[in-house]
């Protein structure tokens, strides 16, 4: 009996492709921020999401005088006595906005609000919940805390302190601690430049055919079918991958170079290298990666840039190249839609990441343990990557189970999940009740 000379292909054995985390660390060590970022002043408004070009440290302390925690009674605990009761004239009131001025006389207690600044010389409060008063005096027992309820003077933070390194991506807390520091403009890094395009003939740009077909403005909320411009034609699809990666990016906070679907010719594959590389930072391609005769991107990669093709025990996800075209960084996703998600995630959003000037310490997408309550089937050799819905149990515990069918071109399973389920190299399955890994799908980037 006679056999083929097989040619490498994604049905190989795994056994000497490289494992996921470590091609991302190695991913992450080739890359550096981009030195030609400038930087930009923005308004405090516009800052969230965006890298801090520079350290910020405190101007004033925050808050800026000791204030009250609590509603109750401002007091010296150096008046109250060691035994039984003691009773304080009250001087006056301490509201939030608008202070005790008068001078402090030993044995006096002043009425307060939670966020009034303590009277000069007061140091406690007691709340009001533990007094007996009038509205002359007030009344105060012997089981009172010095410095209980008052907020000091710089607590949140202190003038002069470290806020933030330069390279922080900012929160929206961040935004509130900058605001709390009155400032009002905030130095960060231009956005990281991002291209993007999709490569196949099947491809129908929903943007080109919405144009010959408009859909109208006005929408009946009975009729399902008055929503889209209709099926794409025969033996064609409508370019999906262009469109999930526009929304995955518009999250990351880049700016977006859509350069569109790329025909699956040598020239057009060409052409979109070349222009791509020449405006942005980053370039993404989907499709036409792997061997076929219509699979351009392998080609052109190697003629025009500097290739590190990785081949990766992973799965979905498998052609991705990685490399430099001129200037450029440059990713060739797999066209398949779920790998364009998985492999976004796991390698182009920390790239993006590290491109970006970010100092974040760890990279790499946030996995913890869960229960998966799924029977899921695996192969041997490479990380898997399958869509599950995770939540907690009525103990509290994290438990996964499988979206189901896990098809690499069902991006609507994709769409169901809230976590990937990563399935290590040296299982060959998962029965319920085994530990697994999950990403969770949201929050990737802190
Ligand atoms: P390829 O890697 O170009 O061979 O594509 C793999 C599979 O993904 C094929 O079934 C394609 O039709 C599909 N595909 C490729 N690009 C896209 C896209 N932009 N949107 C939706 N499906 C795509
Ligand atoms: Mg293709």
């Amino acid at each position: 009996m006679s056999t083929i000379d097989k040619l490498p292909s994604c049905e190989d054995p795994f056994d000497h492709l490289l494992p996921v985390d470590e091609a991302r660390q190695r991913l992450l060590d080739t890359l550096q921020p981009v030195v030609t970022a400038a930087v930009e002043s923005v308004p405090l408004t516009e800052a969230c999401g965006r890298v801090l070009a520079i350290a910020v440290t405190a101007p004033f302390d925050v808050p800026p005088e000791a204030n009250s925690a609590m509603d109750g009674y401002a007091i010296s605990a150096g008046d109250i006595p060691d035994e039984g009761l003691a009773r304080l004239r009250i001087a006056g009131t301490a509201w939030a906005g608008r202070p005790h001025v008068s001078q402090f006389v030993r044995g006096e207690a002043v009425r307060i609000f939670t966020g009034a600044v303590m009277p000069a010389g007061l140091d406690t409060v007691v709340i009001q919940e533990h007094v007996r008063a009038d509205e002359h005096s007030v009344q105060i027992d012997n089981e009172v805390v010095p410095g209980r309820n008052v907020r000091a003077a710089g607590e949140d933070v202190a003038k002069g302190e470290a806020v933030f390194a330069a390279g922080r991506r900012l929160t929206a807390a961040d935004i509130g601690v900058l605001a709390s520091l009155g400032i009002v403009r905030v130095p960060v890094r231009q956005r990281l430049r991002v291209a993007w395009f999709t490569t196949g003939d099947e491809l129908v740009s929903l943007d080109a055919a919405a144009g010959a077909a408009p859909v109208a403005p006005t929408i009946e909320l009975d009729d399902n079918s008055a929503l889209g411009i209709g099926p794409p034609g025969s033996g064609l699809l409508y370019d999906s991958n262009r469109h999930t990666l526009r929304a995955l990016l518009s999250e990351a906070g880049v700016e977006l170079i859509d350069l569109g679907v790329v025909p699956d010719t040598l020239a057009a594959t060409r052409d979109a290298f070349v222009q791509a590389s020449s405006r942005a930072d980053l370039v993404i391609s989907s499709g036409g990666v792997s061997t076929g005769d219509a699979d351009f991107v392998r080609q052109v990669f190697h003629e025009l840039g500097e290739v590190a093709f990785w081949r990766l025990a992973m799965r979905p996800g498998r052609p991705l190249a990685f490399g430099r075209v001129g200037d450029a960084i440059f990713f060739g996703l797999p066209g398949n839609p779920v790998a364009v998600v998985v492999t976004f995630l796991q390698f182009v959003l920390p790239a993006l990441r590290r491109l970006s000037g970010e100092s974040a310490d760890n990279l790499h997408p946030m996995a913890f343990p869960a229960t998966c309550l799924s029977r899921l089937r695996t192969s041997r050799g490479r990380t898997e990557f399958q869509r599950g819905i995770m939540r907690t149990d009525k103990d509290g515990h994290v438990v996964v189970e499988s979206t189901g069918a896990q098809g690499a071109g069902r991006l609507s399973s994709m769409s169901a999940a809230n976590c990937l389920i990563m399935i290590a190299p040296d299982r060959d399955s998962v029965q319920p009740g085994d530990q697994v890994h999950v990403q969770p799908l949201y929050g990737l980037m802190p």
